[in-house]
């Protein structure tokens, strides 16, 4: 990723601040991440546990379903794949580059 025209720590709020409420939506912070969850649609029984913990809403969901899962933002944390029921396990992480 090109660096050069982020802004420097000059340009930060003082003590950083967050002066707009949801810009999270606006970054890709899933550049973070060092391993991925995959989900199995054929697995998923569709409780929504994983949508309910993960912490950065990239739990992707239509019509009640899971449908994906949102790289942009997801920090690969791991929790989805805590939360889903032991005897389901449709969430696997894998490290990112496999
Ligand atoms: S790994 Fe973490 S951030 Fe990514 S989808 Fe799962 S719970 Fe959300
Ligand atoms: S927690 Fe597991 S079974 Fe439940 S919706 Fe998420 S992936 Fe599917």
């Amino acid at each position: 990723m090109s660096t050069e025209n982020l802004p420097g720590w000059k340009d930060l709020p003082a003590g950083g601040l967050i002066l707009e409420p949801g810009n999270a939506e606006n970054l890709e912070t899933g550049e973070w991440r060092s391993s991925r969850p995959i989900h199995d649609k054929q697995k998923c029984i569709n409780c929504l546990f994983c949508w309910v913990f993960c912490p950065d809403s990239s739990i992707i969901v239509e019509d009640g379903k899971v449908v994906g899962i949102d790289y942009k933002h997801c920090k690969g944390c791991g929790i989805c794949a805590r939360e889903c029921p032991p005897k389901v396990k449709a969430i696997t992480m894998v490290p990112e580059g496999e």
